[in-house]
């Protein structure tokens, strides 16, 4: 059900197209700050100058080697939307960038919505009109969408899983230190705003705006303090719950789920997935203590906060202000095409992703990307039956979970059919919309069908990759295989180091700490013994404590347990590239280019593609939610774990990058 990837999705991306001045090997020497000491600081002297030369473009909240790659496709991408025409993407594109038509339309798209929430008169309506509104796109009270069961992982079925919060989780809601109450005093002044908006252009002005705000705060905290955490969320054991309907039904009676459930426009089922019990039974509980009145504020917000960025360029503008400014310290709007380029991106990603594939990925590419990953393959193999901390048994269980792993390249072998999508120029909020159902009935009707592993989670342009525990692959889109992960005029050895890590972590998430519930055949299940089981975690703990004691920010640690399937897949990534560069290299030794040996080489590929400058917001919200670790973390937090690299620098027990307690799993 997880999919754990490189990075969070770079959500926001910005300015020119970069210019690579190659060096011999393809380690960027102009980004490098060659007065640091590799062994104090090895981040600062492959990324140093390049973290000088690259501040944060103003509308952005991070700027990392990710997004200057992804800002490159982004306008590929606008490149074939503007030469697109009277095509179903070239309409799309259009009916996004008339900010006229949009500002015309005023709240007349979302009027029916909020009509509908109007007419409930009841408590017992509300399974009806979260129906229509999940229809519609609205992230209200709870999630619902069909995925592999967990345990029978060829077989889709049904999760209802926690959701309906405003803020990004449910620690924003918790915690009493002063900066959380201001921001969430900041986050109820905006939906404060968001009324306000909305009654002047409803010509009828909401007459206690403030009193809205502070219904929105009370459901989302009740919704909040009932949410499982994001570490509880690592373990699988802990997110499934398979039962009837009728079970669901006994648990929460305050809520018609026989009637969603009938009605939402799924098969006929018998038993779902209830990711979180606690929050299923909070949400009754909320249903049945909170006031209706209550409750269709709440509901009347979260049309507001889904959509918002789709109506007219007040209710835009305030959604930007405090979703980006205040919580990630963005400075600036992004301009409108490169936010039409992500919306159809999106909406319509297979289409806008085929012709993007066509103008900018080739063949070769896929070829040598493909030679990588078997090698990388081969040497998970080795180290697998090399690791001293597990028994023979375990091992073969381990080996049968990585022969079952099937990749893919570039983009699916065959493409998404969105002909049933009409799309028409003038009408961007309904092309959203009907877009959006689109994906939501073609993801309702898996039910009953085996699970279709051909199926890909993210669009080609996209710049990431990911690792499926119940589909068991892993999963490379066009969009990241390019320099600087993928350089064709680089060196093998910084090849290995950047793009040959990106194919090992991926795989190492199939026997990370959730990653290793799973066989091969995606269903959870336990394939260790208890010592084997006690070994890894005693490993995976050294990596929960060596992060935790990271801080981002003056005053912010990283959370070990939260980013600990990603550091363990960056930890275990790096030795199956560095096997395989030596392998390489016993082939065909290769000597020193641009003054570094092939070792160092690697490492500088490796680090160099984690340079980053992030915005101070923008940090503490990723310490609280991400599951991965800042640029400088994951180049340093892993270097300092490798004798290898110690060796390649000839650096000193005691240098800040030699550390005195290295930590492996892989
Ligand atoms: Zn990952």
């Amino acid at each position: 059900m997880h999919k754990y990837c490189l990075t969070l999705a770079a959500a926001v991306l910005a300015a020119a197209p970069i210019v690579h001045a190659q060096s011999a090997s393809g380690v960027d020497l102009k980004a490098m700050d060659m007065t640091a000491n590799p062994c104090q600081n090895f981040y600062q002297y492959a990324c140093g100058a390049w973290r000088k030369a690259n501040p944060i473009p103003p509308d952005q909240s991070r700027w990392a080697r990710f997004n200057e790659l992804a800002e490159r496709n982004l306008a590929i991408e606008r490149g074939i939307l503007e030469k697109a025409g009277d095509s179903q993407i070239g309409n799309f594109y259009g009916a996004c960038m008339d900010e006229s038509a949009i500002e015309q339309r005023g709240i007349q798209p979302i009027a029916p919505i909020l009509a509908a929430i109007t007419a409930v008169t009841s408590k017992a309506q509300l399974a009806a009109v979260m129906v229509r509104l999940h229809h519609d796109g609205v992230r209200a009270l709870f999630s619902f969408s069909v995925r592999p069961d967990d345990k029978n992982a060829g077989q889709e079925i049904v999760h209802i899983d926690q959701g309906g919060l405003g803020l990004p989780d449910r620690d924003y809601y918790l915690k009493t230190d002063a900066r959380s109450l201001e921001l969430r005093r900041q986050y109820e002044d905006h939906v404060h705003a968001m009324f306000v908006l909305l009654g002047k252009a409803e010509g009828q002005p909401v007459t206690d705006p403030e009193a809205g705000a502070a219904s929105v705060m009370k459901v989302e905290s009740v919704l909040a303090k009932a949410s499982m955490d994001r570490v509880a969320r690592r373990d699988p054991a802990n997110t499934y719950h398979k039962m009837t309907v009728d079970q669901l039904a006994g648990l929460t009676p305050d809520f018609e789920w026989k009637q969603y459930l009938t009605t939402v426009g799924i098969p006929p089922v018998e038993s779902v997935d209830v990711v979180a019990p606690d929050f299923v039974k909070g949400l009754d509980a909320l249903i049945a203590n909170t006031s209706l009145a209550d409750l269709k504020t709440y509901l009347r917000w979260h049309v507001l906060a889904a959509h918002g960025d789709m109506l007219p360029r007040a209710f835009d503008e305030e959604d930007f202000r405090f979703n980006e400014h205040i919580l990630r310290g963005t400075a600036e709007m992004p301009a409108r095409w490169k936010r039409c380029v992500r919306a159809t991106d999106r909406a319509l990603g297979e289409a806008l992703g085929q012709e993007f594939v066509k103008e900018a990925f080739h063949g070769a590419s896929k070829q040598r990307a493909l030679q990588l990953v078997g090698e990388i393959e081969g040497e998970m193999r080795k180290d697998i039956e090399n690791a001293a901390w597990m028994t023979p048994g375990t091992k073969q269980q381990a080996v049968a979970k990585l022969q079952d792993v099937t990749n893919k390249i570039g983009y699916p072998d065959k493409w998404r059919d969105y002909s049933s999508v009409k799309v028409t120029r003038d009408d961007y909020f309904g092309d959203v919309l009907r877009a959006y159902n689109f994906e939501q009935r073609r993801n309702f009707a898996k039910l009953g069908k085996p699970v279709d592993k051909s199926e890909w989670g993210m669009t080609p342009p996209t710049v990431n990759a990911y690792y499926s525990p119940n589909m068991n692959n892993i999963n490379f889109p066009a969009g990241i295989l390019q320099p600087p992960f993928y350089n064709p005029n680089a060196s093998d050895a910084v090849n290995y180091g950047a793009v040959g890590t990106v194919i090992g972590h991926e795989l190492t998430h199939g026997f990370d700490d959730e990653g290793r519930k799973y066989d091969g055949e995606g269903n959870m299940r336990d394939w260790w013994t208890a010592d084997d089981a006690r070994n890894f975690e005693a490993r995976a703990d050294c990596l929960v404590k060596e992060y935790d004691g990271f801080s981002p920010v003056p005053g912010v640690k990283l959370k070990g347990k939260l980013t600990l399937g990603e550091n363990a897949a960056d930890n275990g990534g790096i030795h199956l590239a560095y096997m395989a560069l030596l392998d390489s290299l016993s082939k065909h030794m290769e000597g020193k280019l641009d003054g570094f040996t092939p070792q160092q080489q690697f490492f500088l590929g490796y680090a160099q593609i984690w340079c980053e400058n992030d915005t101070e917001q923008s940090s503490r919200v990723q310490a609280a939610t991400n599951p991965h670790s800042p640029g400088e973390f994951r180049a340093n937090g892993v270097l300092q774990n490798m004798p290898e690299f110690e060796q390649a620098f000839s650096c000193k027990a005691g240098d800040a990058m030699v550390s005195a307690d290295p930590c492996r799993i892989w």
